[in-house]
């Protein structure tokens, strides 16, 4: 029996992290640090209708796509989940992120409460992460401070993250990014955490107790 086990300190079988918050959180910023950090963990590019924004590249940040190539994609059971926000469609397609998991490879979905709760149903296994802001005060002005915004826009906007802080109920791991530092390393603390559970790494197990 060897017992040099250096080449499986990644593990066999990994995991489908969903991370989740309102908008204004900063998870994105958590999530592109995380990822950077991170080699084993891949990013799940979502389909969505919405347009590009400047500096965003499809196929990269998102597929950007029709109203109807999304409804098709949805009519053929494509996605592994989707949902409207603010008026437009946005959904996860189910293949790479089939095929990540086949592969023994983890892979991470940011997406809205909506999206996770229907990851959860056909995915029990897969491990969600709620962003909070330190505040509900403070997310309520990040919205607003948005220049570009008018008034009707933020209201929705506001209504629609106290709707999505609603869902925290539902989560694993709960991350809130009030010290961008300290919040960089809880996030990826949680990560690598969930990378080193036993049931992924069945190698190990076998080579030191099979
Ligand atoms: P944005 O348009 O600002 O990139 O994203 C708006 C919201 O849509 C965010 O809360 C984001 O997490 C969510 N979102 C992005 N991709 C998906 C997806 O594939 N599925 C779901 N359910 N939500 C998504």
């Amino acid at each position: 029996m060897s017992l040099d086990v250096s080449a499986w300190t990644a593990p066999q079988r990994g995991a489908l992290f969903v991370v989740t918050g309102a908008s204004g959180t900063g998870k994105t910023t958590l999530v592109r640090e995380a990822l950077a950090n991170l080699p084993g963990i891949a990013w799940s590019v979502s389909a969505t209708t919405r347009a590009a924004r400047k500096g965003e590249v499809h196929g990269e940040d998102y597929l950007f796509v029709s109203t109807e190539a999304f409804e098709r994609k949805l009519q053929k059971g494509e996605l592994l989940e989707w949902a409207k926000v603010y008026g437009n469609y946005y959904g996860t397609l189910r293949k790479p992120v089939e095929q990540a998991l086949a592969r023994g490879e983890s892979i991470l979905l940011e997406i809205d409460v909506q999206g996770a709760r229907q990851v959860r149903e056909a995915a029990p296994e897969a491990v969600l992460v709620f962003v909070l802001p330190p505040s509900v005060e403070s997310l309520e002005a990040r919205l607003r401070g948005r220049a570009t915004d008018d008034d009707a826009t933020i209201a929705r906007r506001v209504a629609e993250a106290r709707e999505q802080l609603q869902g925290v109920a539902e989560f694993d791991y709960i991350v809130v990014n009030d010290v961008l530092a300290s919040a960089h390393h809880r996030f990826q603390a949680v990560l690598v955490a969930e990378l080193q559970r036993r049931h992924r790494h069945p190698k190990l197990v076998e080579t030191f107790a099979g």
